[in-house]
C-alpha cells in the first residue's frame, strides 16, 4: 500500500539500481532499517554499493525517502531530487501538506545535491533516464522513464511514482496544497500518455511483483514486460481519484 508506515514489511518497498560503466544509480534508499538490506543485495548481484554515484527517489516520503541521508553519507552519491520535493527531502517530513505534524512520518533531513525539473534527464556512463513530474501524492512525486535495448529490442522503462491517495488526503478545500486535485489530474494525464512496456513502480504491490517475479523463470515471455498492465493501473488510479474527488466533493460542497 502507498500509505507511508515505518511498520510495513520493506519487500513492498521497491528500489533499482541502473548499471553503468560509470558507476551506478540508485532509485528509492526507502527507510533508513532498509539500507543495510539494499548494500548487501547490490553486492550480491556483484556490483560495488561504494560505486553508487546517484540518488534519486520516487517522492518524498519517509518509506522511499528515509534512507538518502545514510546512502549518501556511505557513497558519496550525489541526491537529485525533483523541485518540488526538495523542501520536504530537506525539512526531513516537516513541511508536507499533511505529515507536518506527524512526527512518526519524518525522517532525517538531507542535503540535496542536485534540484531537478519536470522533463530533466539524468545521465551516467551512457544510461538517461527522465524525470517526469507527476504530482499528486507528493507536490514533486516523480515517475522514472528509461529506454533499454535488449537482444535488438528496444524497451520502454516506467518507474510509477503513485497515484495513491493516502488516508485522509483532502483534494478539496485543502489549505496547504490547494492545487492538488489539479495536480493528480496533470499526473493522469502524464501517465497516460508515457509509452511502456516494461511496468515498474515504487511499491511492489503496484506492478504484482511477487507474481511476476515467481513466473519469470516459468515463463518463455518475460512477465515485467506488461503495457497492458501499466495501462490498467493507471486506469484504477484514475477512477479511484475521481471517485475520492466526487465524494469529497458532495460531502464539503
Ligand atoms: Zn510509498
Ligand atoms: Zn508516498
Amino acid at each position: 500500500m502507498s500509505y507511508p508506515n515505518k511498520h510495513d514489511t520493506t519487500d513492498d518497498l521497491a528500489s533499482y539500481l541502473i548499471v553503468t560503466p560509470k558507476g551506478n544509480i540508485l532509485i528509492n534508499s526507502s527507510l533508513e532499517e532498509t539500507v543495510p538490506m539494499l548494500k548487501a543485495s547490490i553486492e550480491k548481484l556483484g556490483f560495488k554499493y561504494s560505486d553508487t554515484k546517484i540518488l534519486l527517489i520516487s517522492h518524498a516520503h519517509i518509506d522511499h525517502a528515509a534512507g538518502s541521508h545514510l546512502i549518501q553519507q556511505q557513497t558519496k552519491a550525489k541526491y537529485m531530487v525533483m523541485d518540488a520535493d526538495v523542501p520536504l527531502i530537506q525539512s526531513g517530513g516537516k513541511t508536507d501538506f499533511i505529515y507536518a505534524n506527524d512526527v512518526t512520518l519524518h525522517f532525517p533531513p538531507t542535503t540535496v545535491d542536485k534540484v531537478l525539473h519536470d522533463g530533466e534527464q539524468v545521465k551516467l556512463g551512457g544510461s538517461v533516464i527522465t524525470a517526469h513530474l507527476t504530482p499528486g501524492h507528493t507536490k514533486g512525486c516523480t515517475t522514472w522513464t528509461m529506454q533499454l535495448m535488449d537482444h535488438g529490442k528496444q524497451y520502454h522503462v516506467v518507474i510509477l511514482g503513485s497515484l495513491g491517495i493516502n488516508p485522509g488526503y483532502k483534494l478539496v478545500h485543502n489549505k496547504t496544497y490547494p492545487n492538488i486535485a489539479r495536480d493528480y489530474e496533470h499526473a493522469i494525464a502524464v501517465l497516460k500518455s508515457l509509452p511502456c512496456d516494461i511496468f515498474l513502480a515504487a511499491h511492489a504491490e503496484i506492478f504484482d511483483l511477487k507474481k511476476k517475479y515467481a513466473l519469470l523463470n516459468a515463463s518463455a515471455a518475460n512477465p515485467f514486460i506488461d503495457p497492458v498492465g501499466y495501462q490498467k493501473s493507471v486506469a484504477r488510479g484514475e477512477k479511484a481519484f475521481y471517485k475520492e474527488l466526487k465524494k469529497q466533493e458532495l460531502s464539503n460542497g
